[in-house]
């Protein structure tokens, strides 16, 4: 079956010596050395609306399929990964923890982490102009799986009326926080009504996956173009059975 390979990045700026998490971050080199193996290799890099026409069949899936996300919606997107994709004319989509935006990653401190800045709303507006996708990563960057129907509502379609009035337009896009998710949590995002929601579960992005669970490849500080490209090709079944509404969801 045909599929989107979605990556998903976090943090790209100048990063050495990380012993832990990863997968929290890429360096910038290597972000424009994999945009330009994009390009290189005839990769179609598409919007996560085209991710759901092709998905959906209503338009057709190029062979070597391609989005680019980021989570967190972090400061150093701006300076180091915005000027590789435009260099490129790729589109990308920004996850954005609605009730943070313009302060720290505060949520990072319980893993010992530093708190890089998250963009403010100018910044959002600003990539808008510039074609940046920018989606919801909920209010609060919490674990969204076992809530209460109205905190799950409070995250989803609060993050998203909050995104909607900064930014003057539909927000359609949905990215769980730690990828945590189940079926109450699909279904709080059917009712807030956003065409698509992400996970961290890593596999090609098919049809046989709800629109509402979508899977991703994480890009890890420690890959070179080789791990790259094994990413790109992998259709890596997820682990564990991939939550899903019922079949005629698309
Ligand atoms: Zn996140």
């Amino acid at each position: 079956m045909k599929g989107v390979s979605i990556l998903m990045y976090h943090q790209v700026g100048d990063f050495h010596g990380v012993a832990a998490h990863r997968a929290l971050y890429c360096h910038h080199r290597r972000f424009a050395a994999q945009m330009a193996f994009l390009r290189r290799f005839g990769y179609r890099v598409l919007t996560m609306d085209r991710v759901l026409d092709c998905l959906s069949g209503a338009a057709p899936m190029p062979s070597r399929a391609v989005a680019i996300t980021f989570d967190d919606g972090y400061e150093n997107f701006y300076r180091h990964a915005l000027p590789e994709l435009q260099r490129h004319g790729f589109p990308a989509t920004v996850f954005v923890v609605a009730g943070l935006v313009g302060k720290p990653a505060r949520w990072l401190e319980a893993d010992g982490l530093s708190q890089p800045m998250l963009m403010d709303a100018p910044r959002l507006r600003e990539l808008r102009r510039a074609g940046i996708t920018i989606g919801s990563h909920a209010v609060h960057h919490v674990r969204l799986a076992g809530l209460a129907p109205g905190r799950l509502d409070a995250e989803l379609a609060g993050s998203r009326t909050l995104l909607e009035d900064l930014l003057g337009e539909p927000v359609a896009h949905l990215c769980y926080p730690y990828g945590s998710h189940d079926l109450g949590v699909v279904e709080a995002a059917a009712r807030a009504e956003y065409r698509s929601a992400t996970t961290c579960q890593r596999a090609l992005a098919t049809a046989a996956f709800d629109p509402l669970a979508l899977p991703r490849k994480a890009i890890s500080l420690g890959d070179n173009l080789i791990g790259y490209a094994w990413k790109l090709l992998a259709k890596n079944a997820p682990k564990g059975v991939p939550v899903s509404r019922d079949p005629s969801r698309w």
